[in-house]
């Protein structure tokens, strides 16, 4: 089974002085029509009693290119000239069904924007856009899926400019599996699953986070303003990166694979900020980013039709003896395996805990949870 997606993806992108001017003169332009089309609404509601419509203030397009005053209009790309048409238009019927305040004129020191619906291109990094014979150079950041709607360019009020790609497509459902599974998301390890499976990537951080506290350690010694602490503080930042690479990366491929495999998922419904107050589990915790792997693991599995369950956060996943459901108070967090006084069952504190966390989510879906 296949379904649709529209996605946006986010870039900055870094003109040159020559592609800035270019820039600049569109944005000008788009944002000369909006307001020469507001004005002429303004004067024939004023004197006639009327809106103007789409299709007129589309047709003052060609007139104004072909005036004079204004015949610059007709050197920068047509088309955002008529999204801006378009933009307000739509700006008006906001007006009419009272979600939006009446359109105020835009003024060069507002965030400025313009969309371009066809013929942008992007290839190895690069932007082709109409009327612009070099390409502009784009962060890309990650890999872009899908086919280019449309392309909105952006100028902030700091200058900085961003460009923004819709794009829509289709992924492949995961098939059916037949399986279910508990997750315990561990401070410990990232997570353990109820089959036994655990991912961790304390492994791949241990000789980065190495690198990152002996460099801190360096810039710290350094004196203020020096080349030297310039060059260490590039470094840390390119440290801090990778490692927020490598954890995307890793919590990424992690949750995939945990959807792909499984229709059902049952994973405790932590309050992760509560628990963060606590001082000692703090760093651990941001260390496997519990919540941002809860989230996808939610958003995949509406993606792929899986049953996501949360389990309540107060039931006691780690002290109960997942074979015969003898409560063990004593237990503690250092005791990583242990045996059941009742049954003998030998556990692993964490597998034990992602049992529990699947059987009481197979009791929430079937009605019948605490
Ligand atoms: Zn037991």
């Amino acid at each position: 089974m296949k379904k649709a997606y529209i996605k946006a993806y986010k870039f900055r992108i870094y003109p040159t002085k020559k592609q800035e001017i270019f820039l600049a003169k569109q944005l000008g332009c788009c944002r000369y029509v909006y307001n020469y089309c507001l004005d002429l609404h303004n004067r024939v509601y004023k004197e006639e009693h009327r809106c103007l419509s789409k299709k007129e203030m589309n047709a003052q397009l060609p007139v104004l290119k072909k005036q004079e005053a204004t015949k610059w209009l007709g050197e920068v790309i047509a088309q955002p000239l008529q999204m801006a048409v378009q933009d307000l238009d739509t700006a008006f019927k906001r007006f009419f069904n009272k979600t939006s305040a009446f359109p105020r004129f835009k003024s060069r020191n507002d965030r400025q924007c313009f969309k371009i619906p066809q013929n942008a291109k992007l290839s190895n990094g690069l932007l082709k856009i109409p009327k612009l014979d070099s390409l502009i150079k784009v962060n890309l950041s990650r890999e872009i899926t899908g086919k280019i709607l449309y392309v909105h360019i952006s100028k902030t009020t700091t200058g900085k400019y961003y460009a923004s790609f819709t794009c829509a497509g289709e992924y492949a459902v995961f098939e059916k599996t037949g399986k279910q599974v508990g997750i315990d998301m561990g401070i410990k390890e990232a997570a353990t699953l109820s089959d036994g499976t655990q991912y961790d990537n304390k492994k791949a951080l241990k000789s980065i986070e190495k690198k990152l506290a002996y460099t801190q350690r360096q810039l710290s010694k350094k004196q203020k303003g020096g080349k030297s602490r310039q060059r260490l503080r590039r470094r840390v930042a390119r440290l801090h990166e990778s490692i927020k690479n490598i954890r995307h990366d890793h919590n990424d491929k992690m949750t995939t694979e945990i959807v792909k495999n499984h229709d059902l998922l049952a994973v405790e419904d932590l309050a992760v900020t509560n628990m963060l107050k606590n001082h000692k589990l703090a760093k651990s915790l941001q260390d496997v980013s519990m919540g941002a792997i809860l989230t996808r693991l939610k958003y995949k599995s509406e993606w792929h039709n899986r049953d996501y369950i949360e389990v309540g956060r107060f039931f006691a996943s780690s002290k109960r003896c997942s074979s015969c459901g003898f409560k063990k108070e004593d237990l503690l967090l250092k005791d990583r395996s242990w045996t059941c006084p009742t049954c003998l069952t030998n556990h692993d504190r964490d597998i034990n805990a992602a049992i529990n966390i699947l059987n009481e989510g197979i009791k929430i879906q079937s009605g019948c949870g605490a």
